[in-house]
């Protein structure tokens, strides 16, 4: 990783630290020497995936505004990373519960302007990007301007749009400096693996690991196999968050790997790191998504000098790796019970 670094005196404050991405940052951005780090989250401190005792960590439903002043008193840096949201299977059948989620960065906004924050970081998505562009496999990979004219993923890309364009605006009405990532399909250890909002890389680590172990020898899959998409690495996904924080960058860039696969060769990597080969079965009637997604990563080279560049095969080892151990602590944990 760079050695690229916020100011280190004031308070950083991070949004959805018991989630996935927010975890990670808090993570780095105590590696890299930060010494006031509020971590917030509207899970309870037992249901977050890495907790760290020496930042001060922060129980708020921040869908409510006086949460959010309450979140960003004192803060000089403001990483909004808090979204109700998951995989396809979720958001396509909870588009209204997505949409919310513009409580969360509307109140962040008005509550980091009064609180004289000088940067706010967005995680916007892939999702905003214009359906009419993703509906064929062998995608052109797409670029920041191809978000308009506007027709994103319904319900969820609806919500990061609309957040995109009001971080915007705030910065240009209330001189709040903000940034926004594009983040394409973050992956990694430390994340949701099951329950119905996990992603497609943490979905398939365990149904190979649950097939091994059940010796059911098959596995399913959402619709063909045949859709493509880019997975980015959560050490990728930090260093692109961090750089474009610290960068001059007022506008929306994609954070995301350019190493296109289908979901068919998702699962032979898995297969090779697991060392089986399965039975497909294709559910064609499960949620999909776009048919193909690709992040176009020029803008990101000329502004922030920099890409991914994690192997798929590279990150999903380490992903399965702890997918397993998660697992195998499980089904121990059932055992003594
Ligand atoms: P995550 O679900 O693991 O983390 C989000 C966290 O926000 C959760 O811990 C959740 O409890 C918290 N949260 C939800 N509602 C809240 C509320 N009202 N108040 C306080 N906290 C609340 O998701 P993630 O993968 O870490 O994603 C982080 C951000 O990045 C989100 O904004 C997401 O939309 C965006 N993003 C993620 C991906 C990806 O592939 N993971 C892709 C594109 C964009």
């Amino acid at each position: 990783m760079s050695t690229q670094v916020l100011e280190p005196s004031g308070l950083v404050v991070v949004t959805g630290a018991g989630g996935f991405i927010g975890g990670h940052l808090v993570g780095e951005l105590r590696k890299r020497g930060h010494p006031a780090i509020r971590a917030v989250d509207c899970k309870p401190l037992g249901e977050w995936y890495q907790v760290f005792d020496d930042v001060e960590n922060c129980v708020l439903d921040l869908r409510e505004r006086h949460a959010c002043d309450a979140a960003a008193r004192g803060a000089r840096y403001v990483f909004n990373l808090a979204a109700d949201m998951g995989g396809m299977g979720f958001i396509e059948l909870h588009k209204a519960e997505c949409m919310i989620t513009v409580l969360i960065n509307t109140h962040m906004l008005m509550a980091s302007r009064d609180a004289g924050v000088e940067r706010y970081f967005y995680s916007s998505s892939a999702c905003v990007y214009a359906a009419e562009k993703q509906t064929s496999a062998e995608v052109q990979p797409l670029r920041e301007s191809d978000a308009y004219p506007a027709m994103p993923e319904d319900g969820y890309g609806w919500e990061k749009l609309f957040s995109e364009r009001m971080c915007r605006h705030f910065s240009e009405d209330f001189g709040i400096t903000t940034r926004v990532a594009r983040y394409h399909n973050v992956y990694g250890p430390h994340g949701t693996y099951d329950g119905g909002r996990e992603k497609a890389p943490a979905a398939v680590c365990r149904k190979v690991i649950q097939a091994q172990r059940s010796g059911s020898g098959d596995i399913e899959i959402w619709g063909d196999g045949e859709q493509t998409r880019s997975f980015t690495y959560i050490d990728d996904c930090l260093e692109g968050t961090l750089r474009l924080m610290t960068s001059d960058v007022a506008e929306p860039l994609n954070v995301g790997s350019d190493q296109l696969v289908s979901i068919n060769q998702l699962v032979d990597i898995v297969e090779a790191i697991a060392g089986v080969t399965l039975k497909r079965r294709y559910k064609l009637d499960a949620p999909k998504g776009v048919r193909g997604r690709n992040s176009d990563n020029t803008l990101v080279k000329a502004r922030l000098g920099w890409a991914p560049s994690i192997r798929l095969e590279d990150g999903m080892r380490q992903t399965y790796e702890w997918i397993s151990e998660q697992m195998t602590r499980a089904a121990r944990a059932r055992t003594f019970a």
